[in-house]
């Protein structure tokens, strides 16, 4: 095969779904590959429960036609999607999360899904096993079920078939091939094959994939833990789905057993925000400053880099480890992402630049840490004499100035001097003026939560010549530090996901890059409340 409309990389739910419901809009010569077999990737593991009341009418809209669709695959297709209406059962174990279903009801009745709060002897007849004496309440959703994931995939792939679509599975796509900035096809394990259009649905390696064209995906996979019980007495394929929000946990029916998830809350999101910053390293009499990562002090202080970059990656215990030094000015997310994505064949990934390696930028493989050892232990201080032993990667300069044209990521602050340069191109880069004429005059209008924590409607703001949007926010932050970490990103540069920011009620603009006139009224509002 060497041609073909459209190619969907990934043979998991989201790449089935994709060519079955391809196949049902009429498209022809659509391709699935599947480097392993399908669903051999996190399709599998799923517990596959279906949960119809989410946290806006679009989300559950999907989940609707979702149930719906699964509950009449097997007729359309002949293979099962083990679809069962089991119902599912939330318990509350605070005052806070009754709240909350009380709310989830509510949206419920607007969203057509039915749901009722319940209390404690009503959660033992629809879940006898559950002790209740520790609960506030629940809230219980008829109409919810549970599939078997992978005869999902299965039966999807099964109706993408019937439609004319083709599903090669042990064939990986190595590469994205483009032609004049668009997609002209894909280079896969077998030979190449020329398309218009391809569709990444490579699950948790989809960033890997889409970094290797400079394409940022916002997908991290976050640690998921399941335990499988002996058959239980009393336990039957009907018992509903119980969810324990504030206990991170759901426990379903599994051959007449219990199926027990875990997922974290907090700790997710600390790992997310310290994605890039896993570990600081400081010597023995250091202060540690208090920020949201982990801190690990060297076991042997004053090792120079090749102690940090060992302890560091020693303490980050994942299989490889993005290492940087705490006084690097600025970073650029897609060069990193382009750094680990080449990680895999290799144990060190390292550019070069200005004819210099940039150890302390570079991504690390944990096998190397008995090397690192012996180095300090001769005190072979340069992680430079790692790099002739291990399978190192190189990036050289042409490829850094695809995602940092100057090289700032590697621009470190080791002087008072550097640390003025920095502050100087920070402010150039984020539209300040050094001089401090404040010429634009801008109103920020706040909206729902954001107006409920200001407690104030409006703010007036006097800006720099040529300021952007990112200005808007930090300024905003600074004047009403209520918005930090609540609305507006930590670093004071973007809105957080569930915002969104309007400009004069004519445009929904994204990036903060933006330039803010003088007369502008910027609204700031919930991303959910649509247009
Ligand atoms: C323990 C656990 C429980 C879960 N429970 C639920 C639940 O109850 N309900 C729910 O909705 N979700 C649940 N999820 C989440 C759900 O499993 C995922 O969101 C979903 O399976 C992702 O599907 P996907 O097709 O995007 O990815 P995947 O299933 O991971 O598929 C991606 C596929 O792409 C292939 N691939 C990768 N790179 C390439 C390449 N270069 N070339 C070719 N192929 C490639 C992989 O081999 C893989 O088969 C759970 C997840 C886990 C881990």
């Amino acid at each position: 095969m060497t041609q073909a409309r459209v190619v969907i990389i990934g043979g998991g739910i989201a790449g089935c779904s994709v060519a079955y419901h391809l196949v049902k809009l009429g498209w022809r010569d659509v391709v699935l590959l599947e480097r392993k077999q399908l669903t051999s990737g996190t399709t599998w593991h799923a517990a596959g429960l279906i949960g119809r009341l989410r946290g806006s009418r679009t989300m559950a809209g999907l989940v609707r036609y979702s149930a719906e669709l699964y509950a009449r695959l097997e007729a359309e297709t002949g293979v099962s999607t083990n679809w069962k209406q089991v119902g599912s059962l939330g318990v509350a174990r605070r005052a806070a999360r009754m709240t909350q279903f009380r709310r989830s009801v509510a949206l419920g009745r607007y969203a057509g899904i039915e749901a009722h709060i319940v209390d404690r002897d009503e959660i033992r007849r629809h879940w006898p096993l559950c002790r209740v004496d520790d609960l506030e309440g629940g809230i219980w959703i008829p109409h919810d079920g549970r599939v078997i994931p992978a005869d999902t995939t299965q039966a999807l792939a099964a109706g993408a078939r019937a439609g004319g679509a083709r599903i090669v599975e042990e064939t990986a796509v190595h590469e994205v091939l483009t032609r004049d900035g668009a997609v002209a096809g894909v280079r896969t394990s077998h030979g190449e094959i020329a398309c218009d259009v391809v569709v990444n649905c490579a699950g948790m390696w989809a960033r890997e994939l889409g970094a290797l064209n400079g394409i940022t995906v916002p997908v991290f996979p976050v640690e998921h833990f399941y335990a499988v019980t002996r058959p239980i007495a009393g336990v039957s394929p009907d018992l509903p789905v119980l969810r324990d929000y504030d206990g991170h946990i759901y426990v379903r029916e599994e051959v007449g057993g219990l199926l027990f998830k875990a997922w974290f809350g907090d700790e997710a999101t600390e790992r997310w925000g310290a994605f890039y910053v896993w570990e600081s390293i400081a010597a023995s009499e250091q202060e540690l400053p208090s920020l949201p990562v982990k801190l690990v002090r060297d076991e042997v202080p004053y090792q120079g880099p090749v102690g940090g970059i060992y302890y560091g990656l020693k303490a980050a215990g994942s299989e490889f480890s993005f290492v940087t030094s705490c006084d690097v000015a600025f970073l650029s997310p897609p060069l990193i992402l382009h750094l680990i994505s080449r990680i895999s064949n290799y144990d060190v990934v390292v550019p070069y630049w200005q004819e210099r390696f940039q150890p302390l930028h570079a991504v690390y493989r944990r096998s190397v840490l008995p090397l690192l050892r012996v180095q300090l232990e001769r005190g072979e201080l340069r992680p430079v004499y790692l790099f002739d032993k291990v399978r190192t990667c190189t990036i050289g300069e042409d490829a850094i100035r695809r995602f940092d044209p100057e090289g700032l990521s590697f621009f470190n602050m080791n002087t008072p001097a550097d640390y003025e340069e920095a502050v100087k191109r920070w402010q150039a880069l984020n539209g300040w003026n050094a001089a401090g004429n404040d010429s634009v005059q801008c109103t920020v209008e706040l909206f729902g939560v954001a107006r409920l924590l200001a407690q104030t409607k409006e703010v007036a703001l006097s800006l720099p010549e040529g300021a952007t949007l990112a200005r808007v926010y930090s300024a905003l932050a600074e004047k009403l530090p209520v918005l930090a970490n609540r609305v507006i990103a930590p670093d004071g540069s973007s809105l957080l996901s569930g915002y969104a920011c309007n400009v004069n009620g004519l445009e929904f603009v994204r990036v903060p890059t933006a330039k803010v006139n003088s007369g502008d009224r910027i609204f700031i509002i919930s991303a959910d409340a649509g247009g």
